[in-house]
């Protein structure tokens, strides 16, 4: 093997840049395991690294624009380190396959959503050939077997227990990026988060894009996943996210309920905008009225649970009476926190090709107003919590702070001062002052 071409004859070093969602995040988490499984070795800087990974995300604006822009930092990487190897993994990378090795000579390997536990034979390939896109095949067959793989999982991590979409709202590129619907059985899951809990997890939060479609080849459902984590493992606390409001039931409902003291009542119940006419031409599945309803059947059922959601501004077609309508649902929906973005059209989609696209401006206006009034709305929302008590599970020692810092059972992050002890239990902490998005607390 020629000394030039050789990426595992001297020191590996790898960096990974990661955008995009927590389904992102956990995927580049999963590939720093595989890599450190065969010897390489996580470094926090990309000048130090014979080895650079973009996992890219395809949902937000100009994500071709940003993985280019980021290759062409590392030019003078790769002058200086023959060795370096640079690749593109995530919704890129599966989007635009061979043609990011055509538009970017520095590029060495482009591996598709579904390869990434080819990596590590990627880069063995690599040391005997130039340039090589990697599978961006999608898998089909059901059902979906990844366990969970992480390095340290801390207090608090996350678990996919699905991939994939069925839905193709018409603004997202997720069903193309990341393929059809798949769920993993209920006994792996089960498995998988017993073993967690052996390592010190505490709580977990349950990954899909459509949490509520889980089904199992055994035949449960979501709500039948929940009871089951809740009944056969020793998991403390249990997250999901995200939920789709067409496939939200009460059902589930009931189930958060009876199992309240592991599952917690923060649900993220996406609206995306508060008009029917901009949800049918979404492709939502659901009119204002019946997502109004299940808010309340939520709030109803499950007194104390707080909502978020997200909402998209200027999508085609969105007339200022329609963005009204969005607004006003922030007068009938209770929520803390709401994310919110500019629609920006994505390729594959149908909405990109939608005649009556909105005007970067008149989308700039809106997102200003919506977020203000929903700051101004926030803030009577979260001041009830002021002088309340909350159960807090401590995840860590905040470095700069050195305050210990955690999550309540309403998702709300809570700072206090603590001792190391405290990492990993559920501390009762009275809320001493806060914003809307962070509490300071007092142990009691
Ligand atoms: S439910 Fe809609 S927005 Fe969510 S991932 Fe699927 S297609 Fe995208």
């Amino acid at each position: 093997m020629e000394e030039k071409n050789s990426i595992l004859s001297k020191r590996k070093n790898f960096f990974i840049s990661t955008y995009g969602c927590q389904m992102n995040v956990n995927d580049s988490e999963r590939m720093s395991c595989l890599l450190e499984m065969t010897g390489w070795v996580k470094v926090p800087q990309p000048e130090m690294s014979d080895l650079i990974l973009i996992n890219s995300c395809s949902i937000r604006e100009k994500p071709v624009h940003k993985v280019h822009s980021e290759v062409g930092r590392y030019k003078y990487l790769k002058n200086k380190n023959p060795y370096l190897k640079i690749g593109v993994s995530g919704c890129v990378a599966q989007q635009e396959r061979s043609r990011l090795l055509k538009q970017l000579p520095l590029l060495d390997f482009v591996l598709g959503t579904d390869a990434i536990d080819e990596l590590p034979e990627v880069l063995s390939r690599l040391e005997n050939e130039d340039r090589e896109v990697v599978s961006v095949q999608q898998k089909t067959q059901d059902p979906y077997h990844i366990k969970t793989l992480i390095g340290d999982p801390g207090v608090s991590t996350f678990v996919n227990i699905s991939k994939g979409c069925d839905n193709f709202c018409t603004f997202c590129v997720v069903p193309f990026t990341r393929g059809r619907e798949r769920s993993r059985p209920l006994v792996h899951l089960i498995e998988d988060i017993q073993s967690l809990t052996k390592r010190g997890v505490k709580e977990v939060t349950l990954l899909g894009q459509n949490v509520n479609s889980y089904q199992s080849p055994c035949g449960a459902n979501f709500s039948r996943l929940l009871e089951n984590l809740a009944l056969h493992t020793d998991i403390q606390r249990i997250r999901y996210t995200t939920s789709h409001p067409k496939d939200f039931n009460e059902e589930l409902v009931d189930t958060m309920q009876k199992y309240r003291n592991k599952i917690m009542d923060f649900i993220h119940l996406p609206v995306q905008s508060g008009n029917d006419k901009v949800l049918k031409d979404m492709n939502r599945g659901y009119t204002r009225e019946e997502y109004i309803e299940k808010a309340y059947m939520i709030l109803e059922k499950v007194p104390g649970s707080v909502l978020s959601t997200d909402i998209i501004v200027g999508f085609p077609g969105e007339t200022e009476e329609a963005f009204e309508d969005t607004l006003s649902l922030l007068d009938k929906v209770p929520y803390e926190m709401i994310f919110s973005f500019k629609y920006s059209s994505r390729p594959f989609t149908k909405a990109k090709s939608f005649k009556n696209q909105v005007l970067e401006e008149v989308k700039s206006n809106r997102l200003k107003r919506l977020q203000k009034k929903h700051k101004k709305l926030a803030f009577s929302l979260v001041e009830k919590y002021k002088g309340a008590v909350l159960k807090v599970l401590v995840e860590k020692q905040d470095c700069k702070t050195k305050l210990f810092v955690g999550r309540s059972t309403q998702n709300k992050l809570v700072y206090f001062e603590g001792i190391k002890e405290d990492i990993g239990q559920i501390v009762p902490l009275k809320i001493s002052h806060l914003n809307i998005s962070t509490c300071y607390g007092k142990k009691i």
